[in-house]
């Protein structure tokens, strides 16, 4: 099987397309995504629809996702993202709606946990150190974890026999071989990078093989810009896209 590995969308069809291109759709047998579909990017409709329309898709809920559908108080959102979220549930359809209402926190799947914070605290925490990663290879099971949310490419690594927990920061289109350590995979953000690198971020799952590859591929950043300027988004969220912070 090979699996596409995506989170963080964030409403940026292009950004989502781009991806979906590189990534060859014909030769993936199944969509993985660990939520934030939406909120912040100005096509959140078009977003769900595309993953709605490839059939063996499976996506957890992601903190932007519930807020959109007014599932969780944004109070604790900066203005900028509750600017967004609120204009984001207006636009949503009925269906799509629906869609985000359905989203499980947690998907298990033979030996892949899908969450998108944490395996700990599925919505909310972000696991950006070695020390949290530590704490939450206790609360999944199988040998891989992916995670989302941090919107920034990250592999932990679980050492038993040295109790280290080191982080690693992929580089891109270097494979990373899974051997018999415990993973917490974080694929980066589609449609909001903050790791510095403007580009959209996703993996692809080599599950015989044993790898997991790593990608960037640039995508019109002016023109999903000129879009969220048309919607009306704040600007410090459409001055972000090109620096990927
Ligand atoms: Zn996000």
């Amino acid at each position: 099987m090979r699996y596409l590995i995506i989170s963080d969308i964030h409403g940026n069809l292009v950004a989502l397309d781009a991806v979906l291109a590189a990534a060859d759709l014909e030769t993936i047998d199944r969509i993985w995504c660990l939520g934030d579909v939406v909120g912040y990017g100005p096509s959140p409709n078009q977003c769900i629809s595309r993953l709605r329309a490839f059939s063996d898709h499976h996506c957890v809920a992601g903190n932007h996702d519930w807020a959109a559908i007014s599932r969780i108080d944004i109070a604790e959102f900066n203005p900028s993202a509750q600017m967004a979220c609120q204009w984001t549930g207006q636009q949503l359809s009925p269906e799509n709606r629906d869609y985000l209402e359905r989203l499980p926190t947690r998907i298990v799947q033979g030996n892949c946990t899908l969450v998108h914070g944490s395996p700990r605290e599925p919505v909310w925490e972000y696991i950006i150190y070695p020390s949290t990663a530590q704490l939450n290879f206790q609360f999944f099971h199988s040998q891989l974890c992916f995670v989302g949310h941090t919107h920034a490419p990250a592999v932990f690594r679980e050492e038993t026999s040295t109790q280290k927990f080191e982080i690693s920061i992929p580089v891109p289109d270097q494979p990373i071989p899974i051997d018999d350590k415990r993973l917490i995979v974080n694929p980066g953000s589609v449609g909001q990078p903050r790791d510095g690198d403007p580009h959209a971020a996703y993996m692809i799952l080599e599950e015989e093989a044993g790898i997991i590859e790593y990608h960037r591929v640039s995508y019109d950043i002016a023109l999903t810009q000129d879009l969220m300027l048309e919607k009306g988004l704040p600007d410090s969220l459409i001055s972000r896209l090109t620096f990927g912070w």
